[in-house]
C-alpha cells in the first residue's frame, strides 16, 4: 500500500465527497519531473508515470473509474456518466458515484465543486484563459443544483505573488466585463508590477468574486502558492520543464 499525502480540501462538504490534490512527493519520475508527476504529455517516462498512477489508486484505496481529460484552456465542461477515453475538455461534472473527477495543473488553478447532499461533484481547470472564457460560469450553468445548494473549494494555483502577466490579459478581462461590477473586480485582480506593462494576477480573488456573484453558497482554499512552495507543488512558471498534479474528486454511496 502506499501512503501518499494530499492537501485535502478545507470546506464543509459531506462526508461521502472526497476532494484531494496530489503533491509532488512520493512518486518515482526522475528529475525534472520528480517525483510524482501524474500527466503523460510532460515529456516524462510513460512507465513513471504509469507507476505513479498506480501509487495514486492505491492511496486512494478504491475501486474509481478515473476521468482524465485533454486540457486546452477552453470554458467546455462535460458531464459524464462513467470513466472513459481522456476528453478534450477543461471542466467535468458528474451525478454518479465512484467515478473520479480529475484535472492536472502546475500552477493553473483547479475549482472543485459539490452540493449539499454529497449527489453532484463537479472540477475545474482554471488558468486565465478559461477563467476570462467563462469555465466556472459554465460549469456552475451545467450542474443541476441551485447554485445556493453549492459549495466550492479553490485548489493550490500560483499566487498574486509570482503570477506576473502582460497588460493583454488584463485588458482581455476588461474587453469581457459586461458590468461596472466586473469591472471593478478587473481593477481589484491585477495590482501593478515594476515593469512597465505587467502586472500581478490574483486569480483566487477573480475566481472567488466570479463564484460568489454566481450565487455559490461559500468558496474556501486559495491559500497556497505553487511557485513559493517548491517541497510541495510543480510549477510550470517556477521550472518550466516539470510535472504536474492532480485534483480529484468524487462521492460515494451515502451510508
Ligand atoms: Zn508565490
Amino acid at each position: 500500500m502506499s501512503n501518499l499525502e494530499f492537501i485535502h480540501a478545507n470546506w464543509s462538504a459531506p462526508k461521502n465527497v472526497r476532494a484531494v490534490m496530489s503533491l509532488r512527493k512520493g512518486g518515482i519520475s526522475k528529475p525534472p519531473y520528480a517525483n510524482l508527476n501524474l500527466a503523460c504529455h510532460v515529456g516524462d517516462n510513460l512507465f513513471a508515470v504509469a507507476g505513479n498512477l498506480d501509487l495514486l489508486r492505491e492511496a486512494l484505496m478504491l475501486d474509481l473509474g478515473y476521468q482524465w481529460l485533454d486540457q486546452v484552456h477552453s470554458a467546455d465542461v462535460i458531464e459524464i456518466e462513467s470513466a472513459s477515453a481522456k476528453i478534450k475538455a477543461d471542466g467535468l461534472i458528474t451525478r454518479e458515484p465512484r467515478n473520479a473527477c480529475c484535472v492536472l495543473t502546475a500552477d493553473c488553478l483547479p475549482v472543485m465543486f459539490a452540493n449539499k447532499e454529497g449527489t453532484e461533484v463537479a472540477v475545474a481547470h482554471a488558468g486565465w484563459r478559461g477563467l476570462q472564457a467563462g469555465i466556472l460560469k459554465n460549469t456552475i450553468a451545467k450542474m443541476t443544483s441551485d447554485p445556493n445548494d453549492i459549495m466550492a473549494w479553490m485548489g493550490p494555483a500560483i499566487g498574486p505573488c509570482h503570477y506576473e502577466v502582460g497588460i493583454e490579459v488584463k485588458e482581455s478581462f476588461r474587453a469581457s466585463a459586461a458590468t461596472q461590477e466586473e469591472l471593478n473586480l478587473v481593477e481589484s485582480s491585477f495590482a501593478e508590477s515594476d515593469l512597465e506593462g505587467k502586472f500581478y494576477m490574483n486569480l483566487y480573488l477573480l475566481a472567488r468574486r466570479q463564484l460568489l456573484a454566481m450565487g455559490v453558497s461559500s468558496v474556501s482554499g486559495g491559500d497556497h502558492c505553487t511557485h513559493c512552495e517548491e517541497d510541495k507543488f510543480y510549477s510550470y512558471r517556477r521550472d518550466g520543464k516539470t510535472g504536474r498534479m492532480a485534483s480529484i474528486i468524487f462521492f460515494q454511496e451515502a451510508f
